[in-house]
Formats: C-alpha cells, sequence, structure tokens
C-alpha cells in the first residue's frame, strides 16, 4: 500500500450518483480527485506540473516526462471495463446491506461474461478486505467460533469435512447509559479452535501497526478452553460467559451471534453459498460494511478511494488463490 492522502469523503446518494456520473470523463475527473486530492504529483521527481495525455487518466509529467496512468496500481489496472460499471459496482457493494448478487449485477451493468462481473467483485473485495485490516480492535471483545458450510453439525475445536471454521471478534464500548454497543469486527477462517490459532487472530486484530503491544482489553468468551489458555498467555482478563444450553450462546455473547446469524443468510441468499476458498473474501466483505455501518451515504466514496488504495488481483491468481 502507498502512503496516502484521504479525500475529503463526499456523501453520494443513488439519485446524485447518476446525476454526477453520466460519461466517462466525469468518472475519470472524480479518480483524480480522489487519489490526488492536492492535484498531480509525479511518483519519479515529485513535479506537479503535467500535460493530460488522454481523457482516459493517462497524465505526463512536466519535468521528467514520466508518464503516469491514474489507475496504475491500483485495483483498475488495465481494465477493459468502463469505470463507469465499475462505479455502477462499487456503489452498489458499498451499500448493498446483504452483498449483490453476481448474476444480477450481470444484468444490470450489461455485461455478458459471468467471470468479468465476479472478477471485478473480488477486486472490490480485496480493497474492503486491505482497508478493514487497518482497523484494529480495543477494550472488550466478544469472541466466538462458528462452523460455515452444510447444516450437519461437526465437532468441536476443528472444522469437519466440507466445513469451514470461523472466528469472529466484535469489539464493544458503553455508551451513556452504560449499554454495550458493538463497535467493530472481524471475522476469520481458521484452522482449527486451538489456543495457537486463536492467539493468531487476536495478535491480527489487537496490534496496532506500529506497536507491539495488544488493545484488547478483555476478552468474552463461552469459556471455551483455548481461549482461556491465550488469556492466560497474552496475560488479558478473561470473563466466561457460562452456558448451560448451547441456545443461550446468542443471549451472553449476542453481538458476535448476531454477527454470525446474518453473515450465514447472506451467504445462502445472494451468493448461494460460496465455496471454502473464497470465504474468507465474503467475510471480510461483510465486516467492511459492518464496521462502516454509520457513515450513511460516504459508503461509494470510501470504497473508491480504498480501491484506488490498492494494487490489483488477477483472475488467475484469483482462481489459484
Ligand atoms: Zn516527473
Amino acid at each position: 500500500m502507498r502512503k496516502e492522502v484521504r479525500p475529503e469523503y463526499k456523501e453520494m446518494s443513488w439519485i446524485t450518483f447518476h446525476k454526477k456520473f453520466r460519461r466517462e470523463e466525469d468518472c475519470y475527473s472524480f479518480l483524480y480527485t480522489t487519489r490526488w486530492p492536492n492535484g498531480f504529483e509525479c511518483p519519479k521527481c515529485k513535479g506537479r506540473e503535467f500535460w493530460k495525455i488522454s481523457t482516459r487518466g493517462l497524465y505526463k509529467c512536466r519535468m521528467c516526462n514520466y508518464q503516469v496512468s491514474i489507475t496504475s496500481g491500483t485495483i483498475f489496472h488495465k481494465t477493459r471495463t468502463p469505470l463507469m460499471k465499475w462505479f455502477m459496482l462499487i456503489f452498489r457493494m458499498a451499500t448493498s446491506k446483504t452483498g449483490v448478487s453476481i448474476n444480477e449485477m450481470k444484468r444490470e451493468l450489461e455485461i455478458k461474461d459471468y467471470k468479468t462481473v465476479w472478477t471485478m467483485a473480488h477486486k472490490i473485495r480485496k480493497a474492503m478486505q486491505d482497508r478493514d485490516a487497518q482497523y484494529k480492535l480495543a477494550g472488550l471483545v466478544e469472541i466466538d467460533e462458528s462452523l460455515f458450510g452444510s447444516s450437519t453439525s461437526g465437532k468441536r475445536g476443528r472444522g469437519a469435512q466440507g466445513k469451514s471454521l470461523v472466528i469472529v471478534a466484535v469489539s464493544m464500548w458503553k455508551d451513556k447509559k452504560g449499554e454495550e454497543k458493538p463497535g467493530f469486527a472481524h471475522a476469520f477462517v481458521v484452522e482449527d479452535a486451538s489456543a495457537d490459532e486463536i492467539e493468531k487472530v487476536l495478535k491480527r486484530i489487537g496490534y496496532p501497526d506500529k506497536e507491539s503491544e495488544i488493545i484488547i482489553e478483555e476478552i468474552r468468551s463461552d469459556g471455551w478452553r483455548s481461549y482461556q489458555t491465550v488469556a492466560k498467555r497474552l496475560d488479558i482478563p478473561h470473563s466466561r460467559a457460562v452456558l448451560t444450553k448451547p441456545e443461550d450462546a446468542s443471549k451472553v455473547l449476542p453481538w458476535v451471534h448476531k454477527l454470525i446469524s446474518n453473515t450465514k443468510a447472506v451467504i445462502k441468499g445472494p451468493h448461494r453459498g460460496v465455496s471454502q476458498k473464497h470465504l474468507q473474501s465474503y467475510l471480510s466483505e461483510i465486516c467492511y460494511r459492518f464496521n462502516r455501518r454509520f457513515w450513511g451515504n460516504e459508503g461509494f466514496h470510501r470504497l473508491l478511494f480504498a480501491c484506488l488504495m490498492t494494487e490489483t488481483i488477477t483472475s488467475e491468481q484469483l482462481m489459484t488463490k
């Protein structure tokens, strides 16, 4: 990821979106102000003066003649699909509560090839995933794991055949009335529910970039022994919500369970089930939107910026992932 200068995020409804983006040039000029909020800067010599070589985002530095494409180093690199179609898909993925169906978008965007739309959606998901990796969980964190896949139940502690084990964590904070509210959330596919795997997840979500100290202050789980082991290892207080019946999990760990059941519904719904290989991308997409649920109409602009901050992934890389 490159050093970022963030634009001032613009609010955009579906109506204003359509008013603003009528031609390809409109999309390119919005991409320009989003990628370079302070104007053009040559990546070679830092020159600020340029010639515009084409209306499709090609610029040439006046100082050193270096040519810069506005889409290089972004998910739009070498795309043959019009930006307008990309923008529409980004808008829908940023704002739809349940995620978009590829078949539906294929019709709406008038793209003949299913794989083209599928690949675009995965590139956007990658941008979401990279962006969300910057969100850390602090304070009290509710944590639990769940099996994703077919409906037969598997043994705890390991993924059953054809299923994936997912750890979900939600940070909690207290409002003025002292009521607990969910903050950020993360969900990761893990090998098993061993202490080592849980420790990896906690370190990934609870270590800020440059510091060596974990910022999670307490974990709350159903008391599964791996959580107790990790809490001791990392020296984090651990509160056990003791369950008499498994059905009670949603009462004592309400937010984690709400997120798990919503995620399962989304995956069964518009996506009609996803392969184990790509499950993590869908989990990241769902958490990305959950973590930005209070930003309202800035959703499109924020996601567009995330798409500009991330190197692309090719369809070959996606297939062999
Ligand atoms: Zn230059």
